[in-house]
């Protein structure tokens, strides 16, 4: 039987994002650590390498496909209520000790992370979405920056068959690979783990890179969401809540922040679950930086009216949710408060799905 890093090294073909360094190794312009490999090495993420002088990248399978309400990746501001068809493949460039989707993520690198990879094509995925009744395909479970040139061929299709695209994402991008990504991309969710780079070696990355492409999405004109995993004792002081909500802030304070609880997962067992106190504190904070879209998730019904949107300038609920299901969305078809006709950003339907 081959093993796992073999069968994976077999489903592959030759990347885009590359070039050859003058001294025959190659960079690769993924994701953020930007790895130069010599002949025959592979990458931080175990999924790309060089062979023969070529990036070899993973292509042709999916490790997992499932049809989520599009408010759990969470997107909240764009398309509320409709199904996103979700896929990933295997490989992660960061190795978080309370990753959820470990078994995907952090295949190869962890041996008890087992994950077969299901062959796939670009027209058969999209033809299940379509099926499944989905408005959105988003690339998920693992890295998709790892990934890009196969989420970019599923994109194609995806995008010729009048779906929307989406990215669920760490961050820890590259300018090079934000250009290849922007004809294809249209939501960008990026998860903002701390504002401290000490954490983010721990986790095995660095800050400075997610701060960067998270400037640069949202100058670029993705539709940006942000989203904080509150771990207690490891990013959520008071200090380094405000110091991340005043960065995002600063980037727009139109951008949504979601403040989602923790519970132990995979090697990150120690800390207590947030609550959802925990959680309203931390959105106090990140209204008080300014933010003007801040939600509280995982605890559906316990974080009060930070479930919902609110107009910012008259204060009326223009979509009222518990957990993932929209309960009344009154934004016009125009994209504004039916109340006082303030833009609410976003990317909106005429009427809520589903
Ligand atoms: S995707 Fe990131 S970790 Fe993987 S080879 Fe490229 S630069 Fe290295």
């Amino acid at each position: 039987m081959p093993s796992l890093a073999e069968t994976l090294a077999r489903e592959t073909r030759e990347g885009d994002l590359y070039e050859v360094l003058p001294d025959g190794r190659l960079r690769c312009y993924a994701c953020g650590h930007c790895c130069p490999l010599p002949e025959g090495a592979i990458g931080v993420c175990k999924v790309r390498f060089n062979e023969g002088g070529r990036l070899r990248v993973p292509w042709g399978y999916v490790g997992g496909v499932q049809c989520d309400p599009i408010e759990k990746k969470p997107f909240f501001h764009a398309f509320p209520g409709s199904r996103a068809y979700s896929f990933g493949m295997l490989g992660c460039d960061l190795h978080c000790g309370y990753c959820q989707n470990w078994v995907t993520s952090q295949a190869i690198r962890d041996p008890s992370a087992v994950a077969p990879p299901l062959a796939a094509t670009p027209e058969a995925l999209v033809r299940d979405a379509l099926r499944s009744n989905a408005r959105v395909i988003v690339s998920t479970y693992n890295e998709p920056l790892i990934t890009s040139e196969w989420a970019v061929a599923v994109f194609k299709e995806a995008k010729a068959a009048g779906l929307g695209t989406a990215f669920v994402s760490n961050g820890n991008g590259t300018p090079e690979v934000i250009a290849y990504l922007r004809p294809w991309v249209d939501l960008y969710k990026v998860d903002l783990k701390s504002f401290d780079d000490r954490h983010y070696r721990e986790l095995g990355g660095r800050l400075q890179p997610i701060l960067d492409t998270i400037r640069r999405l949202h100058a670029d004109g993705f539709w940006l969401e942000i989203v904080t995993l509150l771990i207690p004792g490891f990013n959520d002081s008071r200090d380094e809540v405000t110091r991340l909500t005043e960065f995002v802030a600063s980037v727009s304070p139109d951008i949504p922040w979601h403040v989602t609880a923790f519970h132990a997962d995979y090697k990150m067992l120690a800390p207590q679950n947030t609550t959802a106190d925990m959680l309203m504190g931390a959105a106090a904070i990140g209204k008080a930086a300014g933010l003007r879209y801040v939600y509280a998730g995982n605890l559906p019904g316990r974080v009060g009216a930070l479930e919902d949107t609110r107009c910012p300038t008259c204060n009326e609920t223009v979509v009222s949710r518990r957990g993932y299901t929209v309960r009344d969305y009154r934004i016009t078809a125009r994209g504004t408060c039916p109340a006082c006709e303030t833009a609410i950003p976003g990317r909106w339907s005429d009427k809520a799905a589903g």
